[in-house]
């Protein structure tokens, strides 16, 4: 077994136990010991200052819209749906969806709340409009 070996299984673990904590209804993103920084996508080294010493912790959850677009689908198919990038209050950003309304209602700078979704077996992060927003 080489070295880039053992770091390419090292990485699927983290990503497995990322994806098993949403499997169980957890959202959870890491934070690196060595900067205080939040990271997202799960990864074994810190891409802001390069330290391993990285640990999951529960995401508060709270987020805005960074960006949004409709992608247009039939209806038998499902319908339009929407798909943001969303700003979470840690600082990191990722892509998810918005759902509790129209694809096309999704607003940049829309306060939103993250919810795990159970989906085909597997969790999945979706945002709400949150309802507190000004
Ligand atoms: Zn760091």
């Amino acid at each position: 077994m080489t070295v880039s070996d053992h770091k390419e299984s090292v990485s699927q673990g983290v990503e497995a136990q990322y994806r098993q904590a949403l499997d169980q209804g957890r959202f959870l993103i890491q934070h690196c010991g060595g900067c205080d920084r939040a990271v997202f996508y799960p990864r074994m080294i810190c891409p802001h200052c390069g330290a391993d010493k990285l640990s999951f912790t529960p995401a508060d959850g709270r987020g805005e819209v960074y960006s949004t677009t409709v992608v247009r689908r039939k209806p038998e198919a499902g319908g339009d749906y929407n798909v943001a990038l969303i700003d979470l209050q840690e600082g990191v950003r990722l892509m998810s969806r918005v759902e509790g309304v129209a694809p096309a209602d999704v607003r940049i700078g829309m306060a939103v709340r993250a919810r795990v979704v159970q989906q085909d077996g597997h969790g999945l992060v979706v945002f709400d409009p949150c309802q507190e927003a000004t």
